[in-house]
């Protein structure tokens, strides 16, 4: 899902392409696209508008109107954006469009549907939003900004102190801080040294001073490198690139950058985590309470990754009644994995690239050709 820096890539992408555009028409196709499921609301809101800026909160596309309001839009899994010249085919994912007076079109595209589309209102040119977006608490209930030079230490330090709950679900909650998501909570922790299922409340100062620092570090590069390219996400002006970048994410099994040892998988509040169990060490208090988690960890032992994949050779067997030998199909089975994971990100960057191929947008350049994410990074 796009967080922060993929968000404001397609954010900065679409500055010098939305601006000065004046709305002409809106086309729904998935009426639930709409935040108020009212087209026709929707419609005498925008058409006639100009769009004067873009900018983003937390993980909303935010395109500010030339009338004090402003269009979100929020990408949740595989939501995409793109301008087009009109008469392009539309393929069967595209799910709002806005024409605009010279004949282009925004197309948000949205293979999942998860996406959300709405319009808020600004109090004064640079004000905070509010209206359409989570009823009464409304864009109230975002944290502050990360990379806001008015987030500083102290006001993490601040924000930090008095919460109880573990790492990693703390930076996932929107309310304490805006736009860190499942990958840059991951990077952040790992980087800061920090067990994700520790407790806030065991931080020293130092620890503070540390997340905070890698936090912004991690998504100050990240915006740098245009996002991390993984699953659906695309900008508007092409592919990031920070999915060569990360440490832990999606790592499961591979090798530490630091000490070397196998990242560790686990669940938490449904979320995948990933984590060095060595660097980022759990500290005795918190143990008990980690127990259950940590019981579903992956890989369990050892430096090479034991996948469970596949039929085990005692599964094996119907058929023909012959058994496979469980050295053979333990080999192929790890084989069959890492394919498995490489088609995977094939076939994200070949929908990518179909999707660009489709609005007619400029190729993807980098990232269609299926290469690994991490090229000679494990050595
Ligand atoms: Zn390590």
């Amino acid at each position: 899902m796009p967080e922060l820096p993929e968000v404001e890539t397609v954010v900065r992408d679409l500055r010098g392409l939305v601006v000065d555009a004046e709305i002409t028409g809106v086309r729904v196709s998935w009426l639930k696209t709409l935040r108020s499921q009212d087209p026709d609301a929707f419609a005498r809101a925008v058409v006639g508008r100009t769009i004067i800026g873009t900018s983003r909160r937390a993980k909303l596309v935010v395109l500010d109107l030339d009338d004090g309001q402003a269009i979100t839009i929020h990408l949740k899994m595989t939501g995409q954006l793109f301008v087009v010249s009109s008469g392009v085919m539309e393929d069967p994912y595209i799910r709002l469009i806005l024409s605009f007076a010279d004949g282009r079109e925004l197309w948000f595209r949205d293979i999942r549907k998860f996406g959300r589309v709405g319009v808020a209102r600004r109090d004064g040119p640079a004000g905070d939003l509010r209206g359409e977006l989570g009823g009464d608490k409304g864009f109230k209930g975002f944290g502050p900004e990360p990379l806001d030079a008015a987030f500083t230490a102290r006001v993490f330090r601040k924000g930090i102190r008095g919460r109880k709950g573990r790492l990693k679900p703390l930076l996932l909650d929107q309310g304490f801080l805006a736009g860190v998501g499942n990958i840059y909570a991951d990077e952040a922790l790992w980087a800061a040294r920090l067990h994700p299922l520790r407790s806030a409340s065991t931080l020293r100062p130092a620890d503070e001073g540390r997340l905070y620092r890698e936090i912004r570090r991690i998504l100050a590069e990240a915006v740098e490198r245009r996002g991390s390219s993984i699953d659906d996400y695309t900008a508007p002006e092409g592919d990031g690139s920070m999915q060569e970048q990360l440490k832990v994410y999606q790592r499961a099994g591979e090798p530490c950058f630091r000490c070397g040892r196998p990242i560790r998988r686990i669940v938490v509040g449904a979320r995948s985590t990933h984590f060095c169990s060595w660097c980022q060490r759990l500290p005795a208090r918190d143990k008990p309470g980690a127990a259950a988690i940590l019981r579903g960890m992956e890989p369990r032992t050892g430096a090479a990754p034991v996948i469970r994949t596949g039929p085990r050779w005692t599964e094996i067997g119907g058929g023909d009644g012959s058994l496979g030998t469980p050295t053979g199909s333990t080999r192929r089975a790890a084989g069959s994995q890492a394919s498995r994971a490489e088609r995977t990100k094939r076939a994200a960057a070949t929908r990518r690239a179909a999707a660009r191929a489709a609005t007619g947008a400029r190729p993807d350049t980098a990232r269609s050709d299926g290469r690994p994410v991490e090229p000679g990074r494990a050595s």
